[in-house]
């Protein structure tokens, strides 16, 4: 398997530990919209919330590929618990630890060992979702700090995390060099968070709106100079599109094994369902295209620790990831049929998990935008 033979024993551990302690809770947590409190505490014992920081953060230090392959594992068997480890470990800490100063690294990552100190990434503005550059949040300088005002909407982990990473424009009459980033912590007087939404899917991860009403942020909170911000998320985005395609690899191959086992075992007109051709050319559609997945995921996982470009390829992955996901999940729920239309089995869950891998961190539109431009800037037109 592509990129894959030297983890195996890695992946099974990792499937042990998520098979054990992850996914009894998955079903629970997507129909009370709770995310489990004891999975804090268990993935922080395996170092998990800093799946890629060094170990003076804490972290455990592991490469993109060892980050796909828990990401994926994780939504193989619960859809929230992954999204929720991705959004904090891509674009919470992830950034502080690229753009941070040495002082803020110090004071936002290494934090208690005994504590899951969760980090959001608020981006979005209930105005500015594709078109981040349009965020109307603004900070206002005065003296040695920021007077932050605003709204952030749809983010992961409002009401878990401790700190988050926001962006707003600094400067009215500069684009999207206008926006700077500014770290936040929970407890400063004007950052409240907002009404929870009520999800079609995911429904375990924590998803709600921010406000910022006055917030004196000191300037030493600016993550970067002044106008940096909109980059620096760009950036993060990149690396965040992985993860999203390893959440929708990890629910692809959960849902496509309920669905073959189901159809080995499930019979109609006195043989399984799965000695039809109909049934086997389904079974076999959705392996190839997973393992076609895969590869891209891989192969991104494996450009970015090598410090190449992977921006396309990144979106090429997530893009490609979460239609392949859309198919498998759908498709799984027809080779269960009517069993596959009720929670008795987790397909119906895992395709309502599924949307979300066409949405967040860019949708599939703006994946392909992405993309596109790669291509049109690479070629090169004589004059
Ligand atoms: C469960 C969940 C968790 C999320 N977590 C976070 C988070 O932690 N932090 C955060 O900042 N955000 C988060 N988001 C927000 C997510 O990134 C946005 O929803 C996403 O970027 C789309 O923005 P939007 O919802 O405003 O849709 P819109 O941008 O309004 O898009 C609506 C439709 O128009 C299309 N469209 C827009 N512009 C174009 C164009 N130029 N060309 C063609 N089509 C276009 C879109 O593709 C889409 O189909 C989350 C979203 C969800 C659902």
């Amino acid at each position: 398997m592509f990129a894959d033979s030297e983890y195996t024993g890695f992946r099974a551990e990792v499937r042990a530990f998520c098979e054990s302690e992850i996914a009894p809770l998955a079903a629970k947590a997507d129909e009370e919209q709770i995310f489990p409190k004891e999975n804090l505490e268990k993935l922080q014992k395996k170092g998990w919330w800093k799946i890629q920081l060094p170990e003076e953060y804490g972290g455990i230090n592991y490469n993109t590929v060892q980050y796909s392959i828990i990401v994926e594992e994780l939504c193989r068997v619960c859809g929230s618990t992954g999204l929720t480890v991705a959004a904090h470990n891509s674009l919470g800490v992830g950034p502080i630890y690229s753009f941070g100063t040495p002082e803020q690294r110090d004071r936002y990552l290494k934090t208690d060992s005994s504590q899951a100190v969760l980090v959001a990434f608020g981006l979005t503005e209930p105005q500015a979702g594709s078109d981040a550059g349009g965020t109307q949040s603004v900070a206002v300088r005065n003296g040695d700090h920021y007077v932050l005002n605003g709204t952030k909407s749809w983010i992961t982990s409002s009401n878990l995390c401790k700190y988050a990473i926001v962006t707003a424009r600094t400067d009215k009459s500069g684009g999207v060099k206008g926006i700077s980033s500014f770290i936040l912590e929970k407890g400063m007087p004007g950052f409240s968070i907002g009404k929870k939404e009520n999800k079609m899917g995911c429904r375990g991860s924590d998803t709600a709106f921010m406000h910022f009403d006055d917030v004196h942020v000191p300037v030493e909170n600016r993550m970067g100079a002044e106008g940096e911000g909109f980059k620096q998320f760009m950036i993060t985005l990149d690396g965040g599109r992985i993860s999203i395609g390893a959440m929708a690899l990890g629910l692809s191959v959960g849902a496509f094994e309920v669905a073959a086992k189901y159809a080995a075992t499930h019979k109609q007109f006195g043989k399984p369902i799965g000695e039809y051709q109909a049934i086997q050319w389904k079974l076999a559609d959705m392996a190839t295209r997973i393992e076609a997945a895969r590869g891209l995921i891989y192969g991104a996982s494996v450009m970015k620790d090598k410090k190449q470009n992977y921006s396309q390829q990144s979106a090429m992955a997530k893009l490609y990831a979460a239609e392949v996901c859309n198919f498998v999940t759908s498709e799984a729920i027809g080779v269960l049929g009517g069993d596959g239309y009720s929670p008795r089995y987790p397909v119906e869950r895992m395709y309502r998990d599924m949307k979300l891998t066409e949405i967040g961190e860019g949708t599939s539109e703006i994946q392909r935008m992405v993309i596109a431009r790669a291509i049109l800037k690479s070629i090169k037109v004589d004059a």
